[in-house]
């Protein structure tokens, strides 16, 4: 990506921007971190101190004490300086001040050629190549700078050392070995950056998409239940601030326990659930339909589901009126012809499985048409209406009373045959002959006419009883209208006209 190539040589951005607000970023850990190293080195130096007396009496105390002064009074100043950087710059200032000043006095010390002073030589250009937080430009020139001035000191009071040329090589290849370890380290530094930048971009790319989602979003915790984020949707459809929402847990919500443990097994089971269709109360108690889709995150360390739900109240109950017109006579508010064969296609499992009695009833309305011809065929409707209304208010609660079309309705009748039945339809008949109809059109009356019939055994659906009913509504009309006929041998119907 863009700006964030590394430099060949120190593992830095090549990009100096990019560089100097990562340096500035971190800016706190530097000045901690040299803040430690002058603190240790006015420390360690002052101990030091005490051991230089061993060479009291020696022309080196002289350059001893003097030197170990400067690098311990350096250390103190540098200590005071750092705290007033504001800056990486300004902090790096005190830290090459640093570096060169101590390592020139450092050099004076080294001149004793001790065991002491051999390992300073060694373990002072490492210190500054790895543990000064300077930029490698720095770091680098002063740690060779270092090099060569431990060098110096150790070397130039017996330039015939045996091993001279010996310790200069170590010291070029100790210097190549901690370039190498400081170019790495540089480089993992800002790999992890970058790695947590992209992890923070794609956490808050997460979280706006979670926020501006079109869908009331929430994650809860999977151990206490407890409601970890909850986005505007979902504060508005729950109607409470966030806090509230905290308190609550996602089973507050759902208004069945079998629902609940349903979803909670399901996405136990397989990490998600999609789609599920399940009822959920508002918080003013209110039953909402909602269509609910959860699948298992992490966030941090806590399990937990993000869940997804979409109010679907208003499109359940659209859908129910469909269907509820689908299956409905517009006129009348009675069953149409399918849900008539539907309800008929159940009575005849009903009756056959619990051996009851299915009866039939085909009602036409007798000279129809004339009150069409007569009154208009708005009355005629206000008609139809009337007689609806009559036949729902007049039959036993579990009847199924449809109107096939024109002024023909049908009849099911569960548990009704023989006598009962004919009883029913003769009732229905005189009813429909006593319908006051004065508000529909001034001197208009009714009647009609009833066929019945009843299922019989083996028969497989409500058909063949239809057919043998519109015979006997035939037959009803020519022995003259307003009368009951049955089709069964048995029927009672006959004699009652
Ligand atoms: P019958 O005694 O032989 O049954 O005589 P009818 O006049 O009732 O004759 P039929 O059943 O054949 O005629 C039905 C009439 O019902 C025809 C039409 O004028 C009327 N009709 C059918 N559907 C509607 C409707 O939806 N609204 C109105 N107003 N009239 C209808
Ligand atoms: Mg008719
Ligand atoms: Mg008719």
């Amino acid at each position: 990506m863009n700006g964030e190539a590394l430099t060949r040589i120190g593992g830095e951005y090549a990009d100096r921007a990019r560089e100097q607000r990562f340096r500035a970023d971190r800016l706190p850990e530097t000045l901690r971190h040299a803040r430690i190293l002058f603190t240790l080195s006015a420390v360690l130096n002052a101990l030091f101190l005490i051991s230089d007396w061993r060479f009291a009496g020696t022309g080196h105390f002289w350059v001893a004490v003097p030197a170990r002064g400067v690098v311990i009074a350096i250390a103190l100043v540098c200590l005071a300086l750092i705290g007033r950087c504001r800056s990486f710059a300004a902090a790096e200032r005190v830290m090459l001040g640093w570096m060169w000043i101590n390592g020139a006095a450092v050099g004076l010390l080294v001149t004793s050629q001790s065991d002491i002073a051999f390992f300073v030589v060694m373990m002072l250009p490492a210190v500054y190549w790895l543990a000064v937080p300077g930029s490698f430009a720095a770091v680098a020139a002063s740690g060779i700078g270092c090099s060569a001035m431990m060098l110096a000191g150790y070397l130039l009071p017996d330039p015939n050392h045996p091993t001279a040329i010996g310790f200069v090589m170590a010291m070029v290849m100790f210097n190549a070995m901690l370039w190498i370890v400081q170019r790495r380290y540089n480089r993992l530094l800002r790999i992890e950056a970058l790695s947590n930048e992209r992890l923070r971009q794609s956490r808050q790319a997460l979280e706006t998409v979670f926020m501006a989602s079109p869908v009331p979003m929430i994650v809860n915790s999977r151990r206490t239940g407890r409601m970890i984020y909850v986005n505007d949707l979902a504060r508005r459809f729950f109607g409470e601030d966030e806090a509230a929402l905290r308190m609550k847990t996602l089973q507050h919500l759902f208004v069945s326990e079998h629902d609940r443990e349903k979803v909670v097994r399901t996405v136990e089971a397989t990490g998600s659930v999609h789609s599920v269709e399940l009822q959920v109360r508002d918080p003013k108690g209110r039953i909402r339909d909602m269509l609910v889709s959860t699948v298992g995150v992490d966030v941090g360390d806590e399990p937990a589901w993000m869940t997804g739900v979409i109010d679907i109240t208003r499109m359940k109950a659209v859908e129910a009126n469909l269907a509820r017109l689908a299956s409905t006579d517009d006129l009348t508010g009675l069953a149409n012809r399918s849900r008539f064969f539907s309800a008929a296609d159940a009575a005849v499992a009903v009756a056959h499985e619990e051996g009851g009695a299915l009866g039939v009833m085909m009602i036409d309305l007798d000279h129809f048409k004339r009150v069409n011809d007569n009154h208009g065929h708005d009355a005629g409707d206000r008609a139809l209406k009337a007689i609806g209304a009559l036949l729902a208010a007049h039959l036993p609660v579990d009847a199924v009373t449809a109107r096939l079309g024109g002024e023909e309705f049908a009849v099911l009748m569960p548990g009704f045959s023989g006598g009962r039945l004919a009883a029913a339809a003769e009732s229905l008949r005189a009813a429909v002959e006593s319908c006051d109809a004065s508000d529909i059109a001034a001197g208009v009356h009714f009647s009609c006419s009833i066929g019945l019939s009843e299922l019989r055994a083996g028969e497989p659906s409500v058909e063949a009883a239809l057919s043998r009913a519109d015979r006997a509504l035939y037959a009803a009309k020519r022995a003259g209208r307003n009368c009951v006929r049955s089709a069964e041998p048995a029927g009672l119907a006959g004699n009652l006209a």
